[in-house]
């Protein structure tokens, strides 16, 4: 089923990404966290994919294996970065082939050993990899978005004008960067309704698990943390399980919120490990969900 009917229906969805393993041992470790995560019924799964196709063939082995484990939807993510239209297209064959309709539409992050030319020949933005794979496939194509801001785009009304030209372009629904604030969140959202955008943005939530997470992100993924959970995680700097706890609390506050607050979905990064995500969704309270797991 594509990702945008999903959104439709009348419950939020609710659904988890992955990486490609590049061992035997990760790869059988993250079949075992899917397994695990399937008691809560995702409606859907991504799978991320390595910028310039570095898991070309991980990244789509991975989706064809997923789809035998989970009952949900599974979509793939793709970057055009140092891609052609030709491999593109034979990518796009690939998946569509295979009865994978959804994409998650992504230009990738600039490599530092790169001239830009070679890495954006035939593709500059995701906008431009979104109207090729439209024209050859009917494919669901989602896109990412930054509540908080994107490193090349910091003023947020600019972004929103970039998405407006990603959705012309054929993107059908939004996943967010991850966040740790709501109110960034509604901010943005109501900024792209004020703007006549109303595509579903489903927020991307990631519980921390450990104390150097908390540089990283914000490094890393320019991601900002509220003073409030970087001092909860700091007074508990040398037990990883009670930093784990409290990511755990504090990403099921922040779902519990959005959800109340009409978010369409909520997409976890579980960095392919489920005890957290299950944790979470457990005390979400998700109905249905969490009794299947024999947790309420
Ligand atoms: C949900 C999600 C999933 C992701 N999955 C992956 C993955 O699987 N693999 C991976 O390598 N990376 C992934 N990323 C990271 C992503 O590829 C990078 O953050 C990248 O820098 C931005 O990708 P984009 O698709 O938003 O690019 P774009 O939409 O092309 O935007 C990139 C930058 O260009 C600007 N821009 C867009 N259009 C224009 C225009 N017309 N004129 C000027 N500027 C413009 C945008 O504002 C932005 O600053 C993911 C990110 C998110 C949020």
């Amino acid at each position: 089923m594509r990702i945008s009917t999903l959104l439709k229906g009348e419950k939020p969805t609710i659904s988890f990404e992955f990486f490609p393993p590049k061992t035997d041992a990760g790869r059988e470790s993250l079949i075992r966290a899917i397994e695990r995560l399937a008691v809560i019924s995702p409606d859907f799964v991504s799978v991320t994919y390595g910028a310039g196709g570095s898991t070309r063939a991980l990244s789509f082995d991975l989706c064809k294996e997923i789809k035998g484990h989970v009952a949900g939807e599974v979509m793939s993510h793709l970057t055009s970065m140092c891609h052609t239209k030709e491999d593109i297209g034979e990518i796009g064959d690939l998946l569509w082939g295979s009865g994978i309709v959804n994409i998650m539409a992504l230009r990738g992050d600039m490599p530092k050993n790169l001239e830009a030319d070679s890495v954006f020949s035939d593709f500059q933005y995701a906008k431009d990899m979104i109207s090729f794979l439209k024209s050859s496939h009917d494919f669901c194509l989602g896109g990412a978005c930054f509540p908080e801001g994107h490193k090349e785009t910091p003023d947020i009304k600019v972004g929103i004008e970039h998405l407006r030209q990603k959705i012309d372009s054929g993107c059908e629904f939004l996943v967010t960067q991850m966040f740790f604030d709501n109110d960034g969140y509604f901010r943005f959202v109501n900024a792209m309704r004020d703007a006549g955008i109303n595509v579903p943005v489903i927020p991307g939530i990631m519980p921390i698990t450990g104390f150097a997470q908390l540089d990283k992100f914000e490094q890393q993924f320019g991601v900002q943390l509220p003073s409030k959970l970087r001092d909860m995680v700091k007074s508990k700097e040398g037990d990883e399980d009670a930093i784990e706890q409290t990511g755990i609390e504090w990403s099921a506050q922040q779902c519990r919120e959005l959800l109340d607050k009409g978010a369409p979905g909520i997409h976890f990064y579980t960095l392919n490990k489920s005890a957290s995500t299950i944790r979470v969704c457990v005390e979400m309270g998700l109905s249905g969900r969490s009794a299947a797991l024999g947790l309420q």
